[in-house]
């Protein structure tokens, strides 16, 4: 009856044990080899056994045929339970070499338990009765080789033991656990087997354990994880997640936080940390509980101890199975310092590093919005600019440069304020836009001075312009408007008397009278339009001695034109030494032809502007048109102004000496009317000098003008240089120059500048 009993058991456990195997070949884990392997094993085991049982007491063989197969499972069942015990553990004692000694041991073994069928070597069975009892049961009798079986057996096990007690102690707190029931269990089955074996008991109850052991692998390596790691897994990943976290409860108060917020509230008092975030939160806390959703995310801002977090916000309501609030948790990520840098690559992207202001694009921008913004308002926009600024950063240095614009900006900055903003364009070019009501012109020249004291006390002295444009269309682009208030200042540049100047439509027509003359002058060259004039310098007697060449244009639309018209806009245009060049041609081309009608001995004096010293290698220029016509260098004058020859002294002197040496005359024009005109004497060797017409200009100064228009002449005799004086309108005034000294005329007294051939008809005689 008990071994009924028992072998229904066994039954019941390899159901229960063939159900875990299922279960674990569904499942994904690292150890489900081991598993299988083990509780298929215990299976077999268990099933030999029960068969075993189940044997008529009269078939013998039968029964040791059963036991054999029983202790032969358990061989492989120990060696498969070592093979799980070393493997879960990750202990690294089950090397190869004593695993393939195992396995030809267990193989060995094995074989020996199989021949017992016939020999009876390891083991034999007799019926006996259990003392006392009417209990028939198989008694063993084991000999030798049985203890070899026994002994891989407990080899085995040793294996289990020592790798699951080195784990048990070194795992940490909460995972000690899942070793030591396992270790508890093998103990458990060795025990038993061991009481079985010394007692000689009827029924080997250790068999139950296999069960209850593989049943417990399965659960404890697949299923089982201990609640409290998962538990404590969550604190931890909750403790030091980067978000901070906190938990209200229903009433409000505070009941965890993590230590991301103890650092965002600054502090890690935990006590202290929990009333200021009630505090900080009720409303937040009031608002979501009470509220419909259930869980939110927002962004935001929140003032914590005066500085402004940026946060993303998220909200969570947590409720118990029946659906009861139980409190709530909110979720902060602090974006603070990503906002902040945010913030401060937008600024660098739109503001100009050095003074602050927007820079080009952003100016243009906001000003446009401001516009569009106040429809009612009249807006006006100024641009400034600060004359020959590079000579700033010349004279003084970089930094000083650095502080008059920082000064700059800071005058600009004051006028700011409601509806207005200030942008460094370029350099030194200033943009601001504001309400008309509020622009006071005073205001603005005292910042101006303000500004220039910065170079007071030096010989440079700054100038300062400021264009200002009243906005009429307010779809007008502003980087228009500010080309507009820029005209403006174009317009008075040079002019050291203007400051503020206000651009008009006239402004714009002389943008687009510039912008024709430019496009047009190829087409003049090509056509031929250009001219000269001559005019005529006499002596005291009235008698041509040559004629400066003064170019005109005659337009085809617009007719004669005066070099006051185009000349400035061609020199700006970088296109003057076209012109030059085209003019000293006809020059030396008329020369030619004079020289051949017998009438060499009249010179043309011709203009050289500034530029025409970078454009052209003025040298082999003019050597080169002598050459061409076959003319006299001393018959081709080169008129070149005092202030030109005196902005680079020593280049121009380099060039103007050579001229000389090749037989050119070199005449300083508009002498007098430059800064240093007596160090220029000191400098040049000039061979006449021409003295500008200013002297002669009816002013209260009279006398002084004499004065010095006398002693010019007298210096300029005692340095061996004839003077020639233009701009003679009066017989009153060739007289006293004739008394001063003066060699040559030149003005309208004689004649004005006039064509060409006018001039051969009139002044030209055969020698
Ligand atoms: P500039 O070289 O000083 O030429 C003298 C200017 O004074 C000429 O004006 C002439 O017409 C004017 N003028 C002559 N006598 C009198 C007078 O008695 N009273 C008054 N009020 N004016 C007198 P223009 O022809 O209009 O030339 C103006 C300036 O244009 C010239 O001044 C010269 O700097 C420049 N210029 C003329 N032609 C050329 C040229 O071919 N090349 C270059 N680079 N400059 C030229
Ligand atoms: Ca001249
Ligand atoms: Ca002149």
């Amino acid at each position: 009856m008990l071994k009924i009993t028992f072998a229904m058991i066994n039954l019941i456990i390899i159901a229960l044990l063939i159900g875990s195997c299922i279960m674990t070949s569904r499942r994904k884990n690292k150890f489900r080899r081991q598993v299988i392997q083990v509780i298929t094993m215990g299976i077999v085991t268990i099933f030999w056994y029960t068969i075993f049982l189940l044997t008529p007491m009269d078939n013998q063989r039968m029964a040791v045929f059963t036991m054999g197969m029983y202790y032969l499972s358990i061989d492989w069942l120990s060696f498969f339970l070592a093979e799980y015990s070393i493997v879960y553990t990750e202990s690294e004692t089950f090397t190869k070499i004593p695993c393939y000694i195992l396995i030809v041991l267990s193989v060995i073994d094995g074989v020996g338990i199989l021949i017992n069928n016939f020999t009876g070597h390891v083991f034999h069975l007799e019926a006996a009765y259990y003392a006392g009892t009417n209990l028939s049961y198989w008694a063993a009798y084991f000999d030798m080789p049985y203890f070899l079986h026994l002994g891989i057996c407990y080899i085995m096990i040793a294996f289990c033991y020592i790798s699951l007690i080195r784990k048990t102690i070194t795992a940490p707190g909460f995972y000690r656990k899942k070793y030591a029931v396992i270790l508890a269990l093998i103990v458990a089955v060795t025990v038993i087997n061991a009481v079985y074996y010394t007692l000689n008991l009827p029924v080997d109850f250790s068999v139950l354990f296999y069960g209850v052991l593989g049943i417990a692998i399965c659960y404890f390596t697949v299923y089982a994880t201990p609640k409290h790691v998962i538990e404590r897994t969550h604190s931890y990943v909750v403790e030091d997640v980067g978000n901070a976290i906190f938990c209200f409860d229903v009433d409000g108060k505070c009941v965890y936080i993590n230590k991301a917020a103890k650092a965002i509230f600054g502090s890690w008092d935990e006590t202290e940390c929990m009333k200021k975030i009630e505090i900080v939160y009720r409303v937040e806390f009031e608002q979501k509980l009470h509220g419909e959703k259930d869980s939110e995310v927002w962004e935001g801002t929140k003032n914590i101890d005066g500085r402004e977090h940026y946060f993303n916000f998220e909200y969570r309501n947590m409720r118990d199975r029946r659906g009861n609030s139980i409190g709530c948790f909110f979720k902060l990520e602090d974006k603070t310092d990503d906002v902040i840098r945010f913030k401060e690559e937008q600024y660098r992207a739109t503001h100009d590093r050095l003074t602050g202001l927007y820079n080009r694009e952003s100016f243009f921008e906001k000003a446009q919005e401001i516009i569009k913004a106040c429809p009612e308002t009249q807006m006006l926009l100024l641009a400034s600019n600060i004359k020959d600024f590079k000579l700033i950063n010349e004279l003084y240095g970089l930094e000083m440069g650095d502080k008059v614009l920082l000064k700059q900006a800071e005058l600009i900055r004051e006028n700011l304020g409601e509806n207005a903003a200030a942008g460094r364009i370029s350099g030194d070019k200033f943009a601001l836009l504001m309400p008309k009501n509020r622009f006071d012109e005073e205001r603005f020249m005292k910042s101006v001075e303000q500004l220039c004291s910065l170079t007071e006390n030096n010989t440079y002295k700054m100038h300062v312009y400021i264009g200002v444009y009243f906005v009429v269309d307010q779809d007008e682009a502003v980087e228009t408007m500010y080309d507009k208030a820029s005209l403006a200042i174009e317009r008075v540049r040079g002019d050291y008397q203007q400051i503020i100047t206000y651009y008009d439509d006239s402004d714009l027509e002389e943008l687009i009278h510039e912008k024709n003359v430019v496009a047009e002058f190829d087409r003049a060259i090509a056509n031929r339009e250009f001219c000269i004039y001559l005019q005529p310098q006499v002596n005291c007697e009235g008698d041509a001695l040559g004629a400066e060449a003064l170019v005109r244009w005659q337009h085809p639309q617009k007719g004669l034109l005066f070099p006051g018209a185009f000349l400035g806009i061609i020199e700006k245009a970088g296109l003057i030494y076209k012109l030059d060049y085209y003019i000293w041609e006809m020059a030396a081309m008329k020369l030619a032809e004079w020289k051949k009608e017998g009438k060499g001995q009249y010179h043309i004096s011709v203009n050289i502007s500034a530029k025409d010293f970078y454009y052209l290698d003025l040298y082999e220029t003019f050597t080169g048109l002598v050459e061409k016509y076959d003319i006299e260098p001393d018959k081709l004058n080169l008129e070149i102004t005092e202030t030109v020859i005196m902005s680079d002294v020593k280049m121009h002197m380099q060039i103007i000496n050579r001229l000389q040496e090749y037989g050119f005359h070199i005449e300083i024009d508009d002498f007098g009317s430059g800064y240093s005109s007596l160090n220029t004497l000191k400098d040049i060797k000039a061979d006449v000098i021409k003295i500008d017409m200013l002297f002669l200009r009816e002013t209260e100064n009279q006398t002084r003008s004499k004065t010095i228009l006398n002693s010019i002449i007298s210096m300029a005799k005692a340095l061996n240089m004839p003077v020639i004086t233009e701009g003679v309108e009066t017989q009153n005034q060739v007289e006293f120059l004739s008394d001063m000294g003066c060699d040559m005329f030149q003005g309208y007294y004689f004649s004005k500048p006039i064509p060409v051939q006018d001039f051969e008809g009139n002044y030209l005689k055969a020698m």
